[in-house]
């Protein structure tokens, strides 16, 4: 993050005399409080300076790559997820590439009773077996989709930065966000509860480019 002098000026007398109230810095610059607001803004919402109520700002000493990276380790994936577009196993091909279009999603989530997640397809799936010459019409997904345990997965308290890691190193383009349960027979169920996608990814980034979060 590129600085202007002004506001390099303000971290430098905040770094010797902080706490310092924002009247005390104006007065330093000889400009009004104004005036500064948009640079303490800046400051502040970088991370770099903090403000404290009746003491003032001081200086937080973190550098503004770090701030973005604490920020990317906070954020958690229940707070940013999606709505999950979910189909029954019997589902067919030509049903599911009908569902993609409605629900413009690139993914969906094969669920049995309850909600439990059972497989996924992406839209390269159905574009295969289209090639494949059988009748998409009578083909259920349940013959060409991702099964569990082969899925990958994101739970809501895991960290945005952590599931955007599993997309990049399973190249995949969409998790489910399940909540695991153990069954009495000690067997796992997983509840589908969200959709986590590229998309989640790209709207934190603009978010956080805006100082929106
Ligand atoms: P696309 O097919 O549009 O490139 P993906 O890259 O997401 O979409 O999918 C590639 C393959 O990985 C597909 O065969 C799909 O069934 C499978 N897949 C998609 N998402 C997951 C996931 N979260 N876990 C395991 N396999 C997945």
């Amino acid at each position: 993050m590129q600085l202007t002098d002004r506001q390099q000026i303000i971290l430098d007398i905040v770094k010797r005399e902080g706490p310092i109230t924002g009247e005390q810095i104006a007065d330093r610059l000889n400009l009004t409080r104004a005036t500064l607001r948009p640079d303490m803004a800046i400051l502040t919402m970088s991370g770099m300076l903090e403000a404290r109520p009746r003491v003032g700002y001081f200086h937080s000493g973190k550098k503004p790559g770090r701030v973005l990276a604490e920020k990317l380790h906070q954020v958690k994936v229940g707070e940013v997820k999606s709505v999950p577009v979910v189909v029954p196993e019997k589902c067919t091909v030509y049903d599911a590439v009908v569902t993609m279009f409605i629900e413009d999603v690139g993914t969906l989530f094969v669920v049995r009773e309850g909600g439990f997640l059972e497989g996924i397809v992406s839209r390269k799936d159905l574009l295969k077996t289209t090639l494949g010459g059988q009748d998409i019409h009578k083909l259920p997904l349940g013959v060409i989709m991702t099964r569990m345990p082969n899925i990958i997965y994101a739970e809501p308290d895991e960290s945005v930065w952590e599931a955007a890691r599993k997309l990049i190193n399973h190249e995949v383009d969409a998790l489910p966000v399940v909540k695991a349960n153990a069954q009495e027979d000690g067997a796992m169920v997983f509840e589908v509860i969200g959709r986590f996608s590229k998309t989640n990814i790209t709207r934190l980034f603009v978010e956080l480019g805006e100082g929106d979060y």
